[in-house]
C-alpha cells in the first residue's frame, strides 16, 4: 500500500484582490485522489478587520471539469454561464459542471468575516467531458459518528454506514467534511476500490498513526478497507476524498482540462475571441469583465497520468 503526504504550496488565486490558496493537488508525482484533480484550500482570512482580502475572481472559463465549492465559513456568490446564481455558503456544497465549456465569477459577499473553505476540481471521464454546463447545490446535514467521536458531512458520494449525497457524480467519488471530537479515535470503513485524501483544516489528527499538519494532504492508493484517525486535544477538522483510480491521461492548463496541446490551444484561442464555447456570465459587478489567458509556454504541453508522469 502506498501512501503520501503532500505539503502544500502557497499560490496567489485571482484578479485583483489575490486571495493566496495552498494547493496540494496536482502534485509532482500525484495527480489525483480518484477523480479530484485540485486541491486548494484557504483561509481563515479575516476579510472585515484587515478591510482588504476575501475573494473577487471575475469571469475566467472551464473545461472538462467540475468544480466543487466548499466554505468553512463566510459567503461566496457564484455566477455562470449557464445561468446559475448560487451563494455557496457553509455546509453546502455547490458543483459547476463544466462540460465542453462554462465561465463563472466568485465574489465574497458583504456579510462575509472570515472567508475559509476549499475550493476543488474532479476531472471528467473522456465519455462525459463535452456534456452540458450544471449547477448543483445540496445542503449536506451533519450526521454522528458512532460513540460521540464527532460528525460527518458527505457532500459528494457515500461513506459508508454513516451518509450519502444526492449529487451526481461521472465517477465513484467521496468528498466529506468530517468535524472530529476532542482526543476522538474513529475506524472509518472505506471501500476498498478507492483512493483517499485527508486535508487536514483545524485542529490536529494523526491518520494510520501519521501526524498532519495544518494544510497537508494525506493520501493513500487503493486496498485497504479501513482507516483509523485519531483527533487531538481540541478535535479536528478534516476533508476527506476519495475515488475509484482515474487511469486517463489529462492536460491541466491553467482552468482548461483537455487531453491534447492541440486541443488546449485551442479553448485558449476561443475563450481569448469570446467564442460561444463559454457564454457570458450576466451581473459580475468588478471592474476586470474577464480574466484573459495566460500564453502558453513556448514548449508543448505533454499529459500527465495519475503518477504525475509525463507522456506522449
Ligand atoms: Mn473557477
Amino acid at each position: 500500500m502506498a501512501t503520501q503526504r503532500m505539503k502544500p504550496r502557497e499560490v496567489p488565486l485571482g484578479g485583483l484582490r489575490a486571495i493566496t490558496v495552498r494547493r496540494t493537488l496536482p502534485a509532482k508525482d500525484r495527480s489525483f485522489v480518484g477523480a479530484w484533480c485540485f486541491v486548494d484550500h484557504y483561509g481563515p482570512q479575516r476579510v472585515r478587520a484587515n478591510n482588504e482580502g476575501g475573494m473577487d475572481v471575475p469571469p475566467h472559463p472551464h473545461t472538462g471539469l467540475q468544480t466543487v465549492s466548499w466554505l468553512f465559513e463566510g459567503e461566496i456568490e457564484h455566477r455562470d454561464s449557464g445561468g446559475a446564481i448560487g451563494q455557496v455558503r457553509p455546509g453546502e456544497v455547490n458543483l459547476m459542471t463544466s462540460g465542453a465549456g462554462i465561465c463563472h465569477s466568485e465574489v465574497s459577499t458583504e456579510s462575509t468575516d472570515v472567508l475559509h473553505g476549499v475550493q476543488l476540481w474532479v476531472v471528467l471521464p473522456d465519455v462525459d467531458r463535452h456534456t452540458v454546463r450544471n449547477f448543483e447545490h445540496f445542503a449536506a446535514e451533519p450526521v454522528a459518528l458512532a460513540a460521540d467521536a464527532g460528525t460527518a458531512r458527505v457532500f459528494l458520494g457515500s461513506l459508508a454506514d454513516v451518509a450519502e449525497s444526492p449529487v451526481h457524480t461521472y465517477t465513484p467519488l467521496l468528498g466529506a467534511q468530517l468535524d472530529l471530537a476532542r482526543d476522538a479515535k474513529v475506524t472509518l470503513r472505506l471501500d476498498p476500490t478507492f483512493e483517499h485524501g485527508v486535508l487536514l483544516d483545524t485542529g490536529a489528527v494523526s491518520v494510520d498513526g501519521e501526524p498532519l499538519e495544518f494544510g497537508d494532504l494525506f493520501c493513500q492508493d487503493e486496498g485497504p478497507d479501513s482507516l483509523v484517525l485519531q483527533a487531538g486535544p481540541d478535535g479536528a477538522r478534516i476533508i476527506l476524498l476519495g475515488g475509484e483510480p482515474f487511469e486517463e491521461e489529462i492536460i491541466m492548463w491553467w482552468n482548461f482540462v483537455g487531453r491534447t496541446h492541440d486541443e488546449i490551444e485551442q479553448f485558449r484561442e476561443q475563450w481569448q475571441a469570446q467564442a460561444e464555447r463559454f457564454g457570458e456570465v450576466e451581473g459580475y459587478e468588478g471592474e476586470t469583465l474577464r480574466i484573459p489567458a495566460p500564453k502558453l509556454p513556448g514548449v508543448r504541453l505533454r499529459p500527465r497520468n495519475r503518477r504525475g508522469k509525463r507522456t506522449a
